[in-house]
């Protein structure tokens, strides 16, 4: 039994169907009905083609659609909003899983190389309320599934902008500028990983700053769901 089954009921985290022992955060349905994206099988993926305006970026690549009406959204808010930090673990490793058999240890990289991963941070004040930036447990699965080291100290977060919801892309883009200040940067490939993409905005402002900071680095996207 996992740390994490004496924490919280050991229930799916899609359907809500009690678990048996040998389930992990989803029952065997829910486990085989996830709705992939299979973004890294194709490098013009659409999550890959919407950031045509920032040039140069190595790959992208989501795990799941995040669909309106999918009962895997539940699976995100629970990860994203009820403070059940695990199911970032636990899918950070299943897609840790499929960039490695997809790609190996080198991913969107160079060959020879492996990158590091860099979760999108929050602001302190932000993390404090949360308790936690589930950016970073998704990275730590990525990590554990992959040997990738992940580096969380490399970016920050200096200004929690208003919320984004409201806003268009270009708007979004606007309200994101200078959100982000990368420190000490000795690396040649980042992924940056973050819980959900929607327009981007929020990738792009922090990619931007890594690349203020290294304008060598070479860039990849990494996030758990995808907004259609
Ligand atoms: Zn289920």
């Amino acid at each position: 039994m996992s740390i994490g089954r004496l924490c919280y009921p050991a229930v799916c985290a899609v359907c809500g169907k009690e678990l048996i022992l040998q389930e992990n955060t989803l029952c065997l349905p829910c486990f085989y009905d996830m709705p992939k994206t299979y973004h890294w099988q194709l490098l013009d993926n659409p999550l890959y083609t919407s950031f045509a305006s920032f040039p140069n970026l190595a790959g992208a690549a989501a795990f799941l659609f995040f669909r309106e009406t999918s009962p895997y959204r539940k699976l995100l808010h629970m990860f994203k909003y009820n403070g059940i930090s695990e199911i970032g673990l636990y899918m950070g490793r299943l897609f840790g899983k499929e960039l490695i058999h997809y790609y190996g240890t080198r991913c969107f990289c160079k060959e020879g190389t492996s990158p590091v991963l860099i979760p999108v941070p929050m602001s302190s004040v932000k993390r404090r309320k949360r308790g936690y930036n589930q950016a970073e447990w998704l990275a730590a699965g990525l990590s554990a599934a992959t040997g990738w080291p992940v580096d969380v100290t490399a970016v920050a977060r200096v200004t929690e902008k208003r919320s984004q919801t409201v806003f268009d892309k270009q708007a979004r883009q606007e309200n994101m500028k200078g959100a982000f200040l990368a420190k000490h940067l000795p690396y040649d490939e980042i992924i940056l990983v973050d819980d959900v993409i929607t327009t981007g905005a929020t990738m792009e402002s922090c990619a931007g700053a890594l690349r203020d900071k290294n304008p060598r680095v070479t860039l990849a996207f990494a996030s758990l769901a995808y907004v259609e």
